[in-house]
């Protein structure tokens, strides 16, 4: 037996640095004993005391003791796995996210594994029993519906979450999902409305999917150049793929990956925005791959996780497709890495570390010498600009498959709708022009499928003349948001403010605040314009329904809906030759949202929705109905023109600056006192400021003002913007100030730093 040396750790005693899951920026000094159950290296798991808890860390590689000062290490309880968790390419990537985001590197390590190696040593796979409820009585008209639930809202809205989740759904997650307590749940039990199964173990409906044989096709020219350019590529190169909608991008990704894991024995991991939504592109990688892939998605237990996850650390799985947090996924000897929809905003993550699953691909590409593909019709502005800068390889896929046409995109301008509706049906025709009802009606006739866009109006409103002028901030271009008491326009980047007048200053038109308009409430209007039709609704808010979108999609694969209505999420990843009329209730709510991206959302969405219009033979039609068919986004979504739109977009971000042209950084200030909230803001603002100029960052800092969503389940929230030309100076002010800031202790203020935010709102 060795022990420490009486005079210090100088002697014998090995000493690590350990990461462990609290939020504070440092590791802690541990020693390693004699003799552990297996090799302690760097990225390997470790069991250590702290107080008298036994935590799980993780292992960043050996320590001088300095950090100890003339404190005792404590020695290291256990060190569970054979071989490291993070290899070192997830090391390295923890390491950087750490650094870069400002996020403590515990929970950093702890994000990285699956949820199941953070709480035990050695955890064994789950299986535990779940409740299930499950629809037993079909309500299929409203008017049976309101018939039922009358006296029993919290019922309906219980039944109604069901139904959108395929009619059966766990209970705890419903009781969770509606805020509603257990006794809604036996209420509608009680009625007959539904019953209660014990199910042993959460499905996963990919185990049971066919995956079918992959379809015998031959690439055309420009897939095929696109496939050698990136199998060319050196190790840790990256590349753009700009791909119309139903150009083939997902043939490309397969050919690669055909040559990389099956000819050469490598690994791959494929990020899609959200498998759920994208059930058919997975389908396809399954169907090559078979048995190699591991689909990784929010709906399997940690039990099942952690298999999943093991599965591809031994190299039985080698091909990882899930959404973010796929992006860590322990493949060896990786090959490339396929960001799919790489515009998509859910790569973000919205909690500590809030990292950018597609920014993560390019360095973790480059630590391992996997090729990186990041693959979109309408790429995010800043990949198109590193494309632009040489850091990305752009490769283009021009045409549909199959010489298949674009759609016919026609823009229904509402203002000539209101003018000549007759008085009563002004309201209606602001939903519904005649345009969209007769094509919808031509739809039924001929047995073809609708699908219906409600881009839903958010938290904040805006004023809107008649004639489509919306007010905007004279400094920061964005949508004024309409305040009540006291009635006035706020900007909230700067808190630039104005009087909410009555009339349009740039045409003397009614301004009129713009109010929401729900799913339902379409979805009633349709029922009522067109009898016998079967509408489906999707909605934003049943989006955690683990299964609900695979199984309504597959409804309208098999015909058996007519119209789905529903939000941003049925513009993803469909492919139905059947459907041949695409609407789009109101383009300008995007639009206007208080937010720099507000036009480039718009427009990704406006492309992406009507690319799934006509991917058969029968052809297609896109309605997109707006007051302001004269928007850069509307018109170039309408002509399918994504380099126009870019083209126009640009120059807008230069003045005043955003990114592509700088780096953002969004601070936000949260607590339960407002007053308290914007008075820590402003002393975040000065310090920041005076940081700034202190060490002459040349940064630039905007605000306090408060958030768009000013609140936020009882917080308050302001924020600061930071803009920077230099990545550097960022994370040094970010750091400086995380560090440096003492957080008052009351009113439960917080702090958050977000980098590179997908959204300010
Ligand atoms: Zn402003
Ligand atoms: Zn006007």
């Amino acid at each position: 037996m060795t022990t420490a040396a009486p005079d210090g750790r100088a002697g014998r005693e090995r000493l690590v640095e350990i990461a462990l899951p609290l939020p504070l920026p440092r590791t802690f000094t541990y020693a390693v004993p004699q003799a552990t159950r297996h090799p302690l290296v760097a990225g390997s798991r470790v069991v250590v005391p702290v107080r008298s808890r036994r935590v799980i860390g993780v292992c960043m590689g050996e320590s001088d003791g300095r950090a100890l000062g003339s404190a005792k290490a404590k020695a290291i309880l256990d060190v569970p796995d054979p071989s490291p968790a993070l290899g070192p390419d997830l090391l390295a990537l923890a390491r950087w996210m750490a650094e870069y985001y400002v996020a403590p590197i515990g929970l950093v390590c702890r994000t990285m594994l699956p949820a199941a190696l953070g709480v035990a040593a050695r955890p064994a796979p789950a299986g535990k029993s779940e409740r299930i409820l499950v629809i037993s009585e079909k309500l299929p008209t409203l008017l049976a519906r309101d018939e039922a639930f009358k006296r029993a809202p919290q019922q309906r809205q219980l039944y109604e979450l069901l139904e959108q989740l395929g009619g059966r759904a766990p209970v705890a997650h419903l009781v969770k999902q509606l805020g509603c307590s257990t006794s809604v749940v036996n209420g509608l039990v009680k009625r007959g409305h539904a019953t209660i199964d014990e199910e042993s173990r959460t499905r996963d409906p990919f185990v049971d999917r066919p995956a079918g044989a992959p379809p015998a096709v031959t690439p055309t020219p420009a897939q095929r150049a696109a496939r050698d350019t990136i199998l060319a590529g050196a190790p840790g190169s990256a590349f753009l793929l700009h791909g119309i909608t139903g150009s083939g991008k997902t043939l490309v990704y397969l050919q690669v990956l055909e040559r990389l894991v099956r000819d050469e024995g490598r690994s791959a991991i494929v990020l899609v925005p959200e498998i759920a939504l994208t059930p058919q592109a997975v389908d396809r990688f399954r169907a090559m791959f078979g048995d190699l892939v591991a689909v990784l998605h929010s709906g399997l237990s940690d039990g099942e996780r952690l298999d999943a996850w093991r599965a591809l650390e031994r190299g039985e799985k080698r091909v990882a497709v899930g959404a973010r947090s796929a992006i860590f996924a322990p493949c060896r000897d990786l090959g490339a890495i396929i960001v799919d929809e790489e515009h998509e905003a859910s790569y973000k993550q919205g909690e500590t570390p809030r990292y950018h699953a597609r920014d993560l691909a390019l360095i973790r590409a480059r630590e391992s010498g996997a090729r990186c593909v990041l693959g979109s019709a309408t790429p995010s502005l800043e990949s198109w600009r590193n494309a632009q800068d040489g850091r990305l390889t752009l490769l283009g896929l021009p045409d549909r498959v199959g010489g298949g046409a674009l759609p016919e995109v026609r823009v229904v301008d509402l203002r000539q709708e209101l003018k000549v509706a007759p008085p009563h049906e002004k309201a209606r025709r602001l939903v519904l022009s005649a345009p969209l009802e007769a094509a919808l009606h031509e739809r039924l006739e001929r047995r073809e499928q609708s699908i219906l866009l409600l881009n839903r109006r958010g938290y904040a409103s805006f004023v809107q003349c008649e004639g489509g002028h919306v007010a905007t901030c004279p400094d920061c271009s964005i949508s004024l948001t309409y305040h009540r008491t006291p009635e006035r326009l706020v900007c909230h980047y700067c808190q630039h403010q104005e009087p909410a007048v009555r009339t349009c200053g740039d045409c003397g038109l009614p301004m009129a605040r713009q109010r929401g308009l729900g799913t339902q409430q379409v979805e009633r209007l349709l029922a009522e314009r067109l009898p016998g039709a079967r509408i489906s609704r999707m909605d934003v808010d049943t989006t955690s329904g683990k299964w609900a979108h695979t199984e309504i999609l597959d409804r309208v694969g098999r015909g058996e809906v007519d119209i789905l209505l529903g939000t941003q999420m049925i513009a993803k990843g469909l492919d139905f030759p059947n459907v041949t009329l695409v609407g789009v209730i109101d383009a300008d709510v995007g639009i206007n949202l208080p937010d720099f991206r507000a036009s480039e959302r718009a427009f990704q969405l406006l492309s992406q929705v009507a690319g799934r219009a006509g991917r058969g033979p029968k052809g297609g039609e896109v309605f997109i109905q707006t007051r302001v068919p004269t928007h850069h986004a509307v018109r170039h979504a309408a002509t399918h023109d994504y380099v126009a739109f870019v083209a126009e977009e640009l120059p807008a971000r230069e003045s005043p600056a955003y990114p592509p042209t700088v780096r953002l950084a969004h601070v936000v200030v949260s607590g339960l006192d407002e007053v308290a909230v914007a008075d820590f803001a402003r002393v975040v603002t000065d310090w920041l400021e005076e940081a700034n100029t202190r060490f002459s960052l040349g940064l630039s800092v905007l605000g306090p003002a408060p958030c768009p969503i000013e609140r936020i389940k009882t917080r308050w929230r302001w924020h600061v913007i930071v803009k920077a030309t230099k990545a550097s100076a960022l994370t040094r002010l970010l750091h400086g100030l995380m560090g440096g800031i003492s957080l008052p202790a009351k009113h439960d203020l917080r702090l958050v730093v977000d980098r590179d935010p997908v959204a300010l709102l």
